[in-house]
């Protein structure tokens, strides 16, 4: 079940992104999430801007979860 949450600044944890077509999950340091993606990005465009390493699928299909602690 992924978290709402406001911007990617505002995380306390890393940022978790599971694929959900093969399963693939990455996990990105918070300082590098916010170093590539910006610190004001929401999660559905952080979604739209990624896919699986593994498999292809796109977050902008919506093979993509992405979770975080605030
Ligand atoms: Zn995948």
């Amino acid at each position: 079940m992924a978290h709402i949450w406001p911007t990617l600044r505002r995380i306390k944890s890393d940022l978790t992104i599971t694929c959900r077509r093969c399963g693939n999950r990455q996990v990105w340091p918070r300082a590098q999430a916010i170093q590539v993606l910006g610190g004001e990005t929401l999660p559905h465009q952080i979604r739209g801007k990624i896919r699986c390493d593994l498999c292809g699928a796109r977050g902008r299909d919506g093979f993509i979860d992405t979770d975080a602690r605030m």
